[in-house]
């Protein structure tokens, strides 16, 4: 009879995300069955069936994606940068192993080559045997994947990319140099002129200092820096935002310079649209003051 595997995160079948970024809080997710169970060379790596959200990718205890509301983060993070250029023809990936924002990022014809960096092959292995949906991008001829740190793969690039979309883990672990200036100066220098970045910046309800500071550093590097969001149910609070800027002093990034049709955007997505990507910029009072103070 083969041994059912275990999980410190999940009592009673039910998993459990207890962390100190979200203190007094916590989403459970009711499990099916536990799927895989390692600890790489960087992280603990779970990902497990639950009842209702599909399969779900764990990451040092934290939830990184659920097959039924990853697409709200991969479009949101992607077209907000993709769409704010006016033909990004290289794209670069920092994190983002389980593959959504490559399947997003490769819906643009235009885009030549997209190259994805992440730190941990483990995530790249168990996303292509377990969420097949994201990690099918893998196979696009327009893929390339290098498997290192983010940081220190950006060093060796300078005016290369149009766009760089850092898909991380939260700051408390191997993403943690993904959250500070020095990281934002390597973006900006290997962009080229008039290109875009998305970072992922974290929750106003939870994160709002952390936040304020990353739109400083921001704004320390590029000239135009701006914080928008996304809905999302299994990440903190049931949000998660964005860092979006720009080389270019002259781009609204706050709304598209290129848009789908109507019809093309039902076709290609399921959350992003035109007016979605105007309105998540638009922040709450309590927000929008600490991000202008
Ligand atoms: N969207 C998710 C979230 O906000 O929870 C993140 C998903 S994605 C799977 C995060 C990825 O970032 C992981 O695969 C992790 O291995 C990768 N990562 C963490 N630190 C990194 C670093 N320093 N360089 C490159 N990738 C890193």
């Amino acid at each position: 009879m083969s041994e059912e595997l275990t999980h410190p995160t999940i009592v009673d079948g039910w998993f459990r995300e207890i962390n100190e970024m979200w203190r007094g809080q916590a989403m459970t997710l009711k499990v099916e069955k536990i799927l895989h169970h390692e600890k790489s060379l960087y992280q603990d790596v779970l990902v497990f069936k639950s009842t209702d959200y599909g399969n779900v990718l764990v990451l040092d205890n934290v939830i990184q994606c659920t097959e039924r509301d990853e697409f709200s983060y991969q479009e949101m993070i992607t077209h907000l940068a993709m769409n704010s250029h006016p033909e990004p023809k290289k794209v670069l990936v920092i994190g983002g192993g389980d593959g959504g924002v490559l399947r997003e990022v490769i819906k643009h014809e235009c885009v030549e080559e997209a190259i994805l960096c992440d730190i941990d092959e483990a995530v790249i292995r168990v996303s292509k045997q377990y969420l097949p949906d994201m990690s099918a991008s893998y196979k696009h001829p327009k893929v390339k994947t290098h498997i290192g740190d983010g940081f220190k793969f950006l060093a060796d690039y300078k005016n290369t990319f149009d766009v760089i979309i850092t898909d991380s883990s939260d700051p408390d672990g191997p993403a943690e140099s993904l959250f500070q200036l020095p990281y934002f100066e390597l973006l900006e220098g290997a962009l080229r002129e008039g290109g875009v970045i998305t970072t992922q910046a974290e929750n106003q309800w939870l994160h709002i200092d952390l936040i304020q500071r990353l739109k400083k550093d921001c704004g320390k590097t590029f000239p135009v820096a701006e914080y928008a969001y996304t809905t999302i149910p299994t990440y903190p609070s049931g949000q998660i935002g964005f860092m979006v800027c720009c080389k270019d002093a002259n781009r609204d990034v706050t709304k598209p310079l290129r848009r789908w049709s109507e019809e093309e955007e039902d076709k290609l997505c399921r959350y992003y649209n035109a007016k979605i990507h105007e309105a998540s910029f638009i922040l709450p009072t309590f927000a929008r003051k600490k991000l202008s103070a």
